[in-house]
């Protein structure tokens, strides 16, 4: 890359203006090169602590507490496979209805599963 390029550019960092010399610069100062960087891994790193959070909440809590279910908010719930629950509609252990092209599942109907 020429040195001769010469670019008024804001610095990532601090938001400073300041020259840079190539186009791929994107820092003032060494200093905000590292903090930068330093940034990016703790970013990184709750990104994954939210990761792991969602993956131990896999479900909207809400779904507990509604009374009518989609087939999916069902698995989700009792944590069995979509076609677990088809089965279980299509043999007549499980109520559903139909609504339009939609199953609705009474949360009623899913306890019952457990009496
Ligand atoms: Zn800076």
């Amino acid at each position: 890359m020429s040195s001769n390029i010469r670019l008024e550019k804001t610095c990532q960092h601090c938001s400073k203006n300041f020259i840079a010399k190539t186009t791929v610069t994107q820092f003032c100062s060494d200093n905000c090169a590292k903090r930068a960087y330093k940034d990016r891994i703790r970013s990184k790193k709750i990104e994954v602590a939210i990761q792991k959070e969602f993956e131990q909440k896999p479900f909207n809590p809400i779904v507990t507490q509604k009374e009518f279910l989609s087939v999916k908010e069902t698995c989700q719930l009792i944590g069995a496979s979509r076609w677990t629950i088809y089965r279980l509609i299509d043999g007549g252990t499980l109520k559903a209805s139909k609504l339009g092209s939609r199953t609705i599942i009474a949360r009623n109907e899913i306890n019952n599963l457990f009496k």
